[in-house]
């Protein structure tokens, strides 16, 4: 792990005890062309991403492992959705 002397990115809270849970799946070909607009630290092993496209957005996680990137990623939904969602994963109340 790359630990950065300045993180400029945030970082995911503790995770709560009571949180939703996300439901992450294999990336999902049509939204390809999505791009993110929020990402987390990459100094961690798991980086999180709100990814933007066609008016959708989700959001991408991938776990940084020594045979190369573990990417899964949440269903499209409204982008006004995929915010709230993506502030309730960086407080620690989804994941
Ligand atoms: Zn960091």
């Amino acid at each position: 792990m790359i630990v950065l002397d300045e993180c400029v990115s945030p970082h995911v809270a503790m995770l709560q005890r009571v949180h939703v849970r996300l439901v992450w799946q294999r990336p999902y070909p049509s939204l390809e062309r999505a791009r993110p607009v929020a990402w987390t630290c990459w100094c961690r092993a798991t980086v999180y991403e709100l990814c933007v496209g066609g008016g959708r957005a989700f959001l991408r996680r991938t776990v940084q492992l020594d045979s190369g990137p573990d990417i899964h990623e949440t269903s499209p939904m409204p982008i006004t959705e995929a915010r709230a969602t993506w502030t309730a994963l960086l407080s620690g109340s989804a994941r």
